[in-house]
């Protein structure tokens, strides 16, 4: 059965970046508008967020919007568009505010200011010393920024759809975008949702790899649907591993606990960052860290020869632990049976945050090829990529994404929605989403979808990791394609229509790989090292060939992918070569 609905202006994605554009939206009157999301909103992976949010507010010491916009700029390899940097720096300090005004519960100073703790390659008079620019609730504050949007959401009678899987986009024949299509979980009923502007906030897709510190909804879902319309993707090499995911299990431990003095340590007991990175020592940026990590394991100074460093909190004394990283003194101690006052945490890094995604301009429009505007259609949060991350993100600027974006998003489309008609929706807009429900529903022996996902993350992960070589990304190219080919024969137990979660996951598996292959694509074509991309073959960032952002365009289902560019917009920070 399909179902229809009318909006002006429909937000897919609970997380952070879709509630706070639904605030904006709902502030508007007489604007329809609505959320629609495959989780109940408040468990979206935004509410695993724990170190911070940052901003230049200079409660504890001297700080500037321009050293945080100079540090992410480094932090992304000179690959970050400097426009939208310094625009998400300035407006880091007024939304701040904005959402202590909303009740988001800071920790606090002694004198009652919002506290706020160092965080890697933040730091004082452009790279002087790390700073304290990081806002934080405890070791919770994704915790408590989504808790805080929701309830705002609720209090201006934003609707809701939750558990509703949105599986397409539509197109108007004209070309704007026009709605979405959903599944509905508790039924297996299609719903169109017919608007006049979509934002997509649907997060990003860390279960491309098996060592992952990303939750098991994160499989791409936005990224990969717009993919498949024929839009481009920007920068899809630019995975970031974060150096910290407990032993094995990739689950995170924050960067607060370096940023409040935690010390990584190899074999011997070597504060081993001291020689990769003099100055910043263990809050360099990620790529750095993970970098070192990797290499120290590599050369056999893991702990005991195996695949982990510790990080050592044990000199920061219960009260700190307690009081500034509580959850993950209990992570420790559920997950591993360590206590983090007492005994150093086994760490390796762990697959975290996607730089890439679908490109958009400052105000959240998508750019269909990566230059021109898709009418109706925005993206915001860490399936978009504006670009603020470049090559590498810094902590805590993922959050700060969501909100000064998500913003920037529901002010554009209050805007649009005042002037634009709504498209008469394509015939049939349901044909592709049902097509590809029923040929997963038919087969009827076959592999299950479990474990061609466990193989492609192993591929990935040994190959499209930390260190990457033509020859291994080759090799994994190809596994990943012939997962995509068995990927036709993947049965699905339940035939059901009542919560077939079988049949979505399946589904998500097929956007997966679609994302690991076009990451495998992006990544074998550039060759440089620069940011979180790192090529032994090729192991120098080589301004002169690769100062510019890639994208990434499959024009047919199946088809070959085409490679374009676009330069990096440069304001007032020279390239450089980075030291920490
Ligand atoms: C463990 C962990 C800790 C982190 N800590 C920090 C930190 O301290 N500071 C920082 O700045 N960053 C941190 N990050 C990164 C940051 O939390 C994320 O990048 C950010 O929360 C993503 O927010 P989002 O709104 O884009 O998406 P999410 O919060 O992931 O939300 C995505 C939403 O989209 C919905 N959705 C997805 N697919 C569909 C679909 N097909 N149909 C309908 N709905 C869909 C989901 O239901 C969900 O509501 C952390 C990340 C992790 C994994």
């Amino acid at each position: 059965m399909i179902h229809t609905h009318t909006y002006d202006a429909l937000v897919v994605g609970g997380g952070g970046a879709g509630l706070m554009t639904a605030i904006y939206l709902s502030r508007q009157p007489n604007l329809r508008t609505a959320v629609i999301s495959k989780l109940y909103p408040t468990r979206s992976h935004t509410g695993a967020a724990q170190g911070g949010v940052c901003a230049a507010l200079a409660n504890l010491e001297e700080d500037h919007p321009e050293w945080h916009a100079f540090d992410t700029v480094k932090g992304s390899d000179y690959l970050g568009d400097q426009d939208a940097i310094e625009i998400m720096c300035e407006e880091a300090v007024p939304v701040i505010i904005e959402l202590e005004h909303m009740g988001l519960p800071f920790s606090r100073t002694p004198d009652g200011k919002i506290a706020q703790r160092p965080f890697g390659g933040h730091t004082h008079h452009f790279g002087q010393g790390p700073v304290r620019r990081s806002c934080y609730a405890a070791d919770r504050t994704g915790h408590m920024i989504l808790q805080t949007l929701y309830q705002n959401c609720i209090k201006q009678g934003v609707e809701f759809y939750d558990e509703f899987q949105v599986v397409d986009l539509i197109l108007a024949d004209d070309g704007r975008c026009c709605g979405v299509v959903a599944w509905e979980v508790a039924t297996g009923d299609l719903h169109v949702f017919h608007a006049k502007a979509v934002e997509f906030a649907t997060g990003g897709f860390g279960r491309v790899w098996s060592i992952t510190s990303n939750a098991h909804a994160n499989t791409g879902d936005g990224v990969a649907i717009a993919y498949r319309r024929g839009i481009a993707l920007q920068d899809m090499e630019f995975y970031q591993f974060h150096p910290t995911g407990i032993y094995r299990l990739g689950i995170l431990i924050t960067e607060g606990v370096r940023g409040e003095g935690g010390i990584l340590r190899n074999d011997l007991g070597e504060r081993f960052m001291e020689k990769y990175a003099p100055t910043m020592k263990d809050l360099a940026s990620r790529d750095v860290v993970s970098r070192a990590i990797s290499k120290e394991i590599r050369d056999g100074r893991g702990i005991n020869g195996k695949k982990y460093v510790y990080l050592d909190a044990t000199h920061l004394g219960a009260e700190v632990i307690e009081g500034k990283l509580p959850d993950i003194a209990d992570f420790c101690r559920t997950y591993l049976g360590v206590d983090p006052v007492k005994d150093p945490m086994p760490i390796q890094p762990t697959a975290h945050y996607a730089m890439g995604g679908i490109p958009t301009d400052i105000d959240c429009r998508v750019l269909r090829d990566g230059r021109n505007v898709l009418p109706g259609f925005y993206a915001a949060g860490e399936v978009a990529c504006v670009s603020v991350h470049g090559a590498n993100r810094l902590g805590t600027n993922s959050l700060l994404d969501l909100v000064v974006f998500g913003r920037r998003g529901g002010l554009a489309m209050a805007e649009f929605c005042k002037t634009a008609d709504l498209p008469p929706l394509p015939r049939n807009p349901t044909e592709f989403a049902e097509a590809q429900f029923s040929k997963l529903l038919s087969v009827q022996k076959g592999e299950p979808a479990a474990r061609l996902r466990e193989e492609m993350q192993d591929v990935m992960q040994d190959d499209v990791g930390i260190y990457r070589t033509g020859e291994g990304m080759t090799s994994a190219l190809e596994r990943v394609r012939a997962l995509q080919k068995r990927f036709d024969g993947v049965v699905v137990g339940d035939k059901g229509t009542r919560y077939n979660t079988d049949v979505l996951e399946a589904w998500e598996l097929g956007n997966l790989l679609d994302l690991a292959e076009v990451t495998t694509v992006a990544a074998l074509n550039r060759t440089e090292s620069r940011g979180a991309h790192m090529r032994e073959d090729y192991e120098k960032r080589n301004d002169v060939e690769w100062m510019k952002h890639t994208l990434t365009t499959r024009a047919t289902e199946g088809g070959p992918i085409d490679i374009t560019y676009k330069p990096v917009t440069l304001t007032k920070f020279e390239p450089k070569e980075r030291v920490y």
